[in-house]
């Protein structure tokens, strides 16, 4: 395990991707109830992105597009059915158990809310001590040490360390639960919505402490979120999911300054705009999201989709480059 210190050097020379997923995809087998045969439910549908160093890639979509299968994929808590996971060029499906216990510790995660993952019965310092002890041959004051210089990046005192959870408001048991997911210097670190739970006022202090601990440590995040001015504020690149599936994936520069799938014009005409001049055309979205278990042919928004023509509800449209990011729409391959 690299140190912190050291771990920036190496990751801001290497070009080899911290995470790369190739055609991602992951069905499951789930039961209809007494004799009818088990259904298909394709949560993920191929889905492939990679992720530099320093990067910071926004995953979006409604609830039930696939993120937080996603985010089991990534973090290797199940396999993929099938497609290709590489961690720093590393393919996971390969790895013995020794390697894969290595790279698990190469991704961590922070999760939605702060009061609900962390162990009431810990106090800070068995939160942040844990990890190190089963993982690393580090002594006890070589561990206490980086704790507690962990602890002050993140904004906490080393006073905090006897304390247990309940003690502390819900930005700071997060600013602990980020503490946790960085101890063991990971190269990637996937939040899903690591800040939805929280006040308002609080928000922004911790988006800031994510990037301050990005540029320290040069690791990588996968930031799962629904709020689109949030990730306008965090991410290098988007992805755009539907129905387990990308359909605008690229520069957060290109996808913001003008999104190309309706889908994602409907998702961004949503978000509130500060500025006059950023303000878009609500394009109002009918319908919920249909179920995974008994997907639309062609097209999956087809039932949704203000401008489906049709082509659509018989064809699915492949993803395809156009304009500087990928795109999976009929109209936008026809006009690019
Ligand atoms: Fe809409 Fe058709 Fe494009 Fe799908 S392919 S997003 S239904 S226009």
């Amino acid at each position: 395990m690299a140190d912190p210190a050291t771990q920036t050097a190496t990751t801001a020379t290497t070009t080899t991707p911290l995470l790369q997923a190739e055609n991602l995809t992951r069905h499951y087998r789930v039961s209809q109830g007494l004799f009818k045969p088990k259904a298909t439910v394709k949560a993920l549908a191929g889905v492939s992105f990679s992720l530099q160093p320093r990067q910071t890639l926004a995953v979006v979509g409604e609830s039930g597009c696939g993120k937080s299968t996603l985010a089991r994929q990534l973090t290797l808590i199940e396999p993929p059915t099938s497609g290709r996971l590489l961690l720093g060029g590393v393919d996971a499906a390969g790895a013995s158990k020794s390697a894969l216990k290595a790279l698990r510790q190469q991704v961590q995660m922070v999760f939605q809310n702060p009061f609900a993952s962390l162990n009431p019965r810990a106090s800070i310092e068995a939160t942040l001590n844990e990890p190190l002890l089963i993982n690393t041959a580090l002594t006890q004051a070589e561990r206490r040490e980086r704790i507690e210089a962990l602890l002050a990046k993140v904004g906490l005192r080393s006073e905090h360390l006897r304390r247990y959870p309940h003690m502390f408001s819900g930005g700071q048991r997060q600013r602990i639960a980020i503490a946790r997911a960085m101890i063991l210097s990971p190269a990637v670190v996937v939040a899903d919505e690591p800040v939805s739970a929280l006040d308002v006022s609080i928000q922004a202090q911790i988006l800031n402490l994510f990037m301050d601990l990005q540029a320290e440590f040069g690791c990588g995040y996968v930031f799962i979120s629904h709020n689109l001015s949030v990730v306008e504020h965090v991410a290098d690149d988007v992805l755009v999911m539907y129905l387990g599936a990308a359909v605008e994936y690229g520069p957060k520069t290109r996808l913001f300054a003008q999104p190309l799938h309706p889908y994602t014009r409907a998702l961004m005409s949503a978000t509130p705009a500060l500025r006059a001049a950023d303000r878009r055309e609500r394009i109002s979205l009918h319908g919920e999201l249909p179920s995974p278990l008994n997907p639309p042919s062609g097209c999956a928004f087809h039932q949704r989709c203000p401008l489906a023509v049709a082509r659509c509800s018989v064809e699915a449209p492949l993803l395809r480059q156009v304009d500087g990011r990928q795109v999976a729409c009929h109209l936008v391959a026809a006009s690019g």
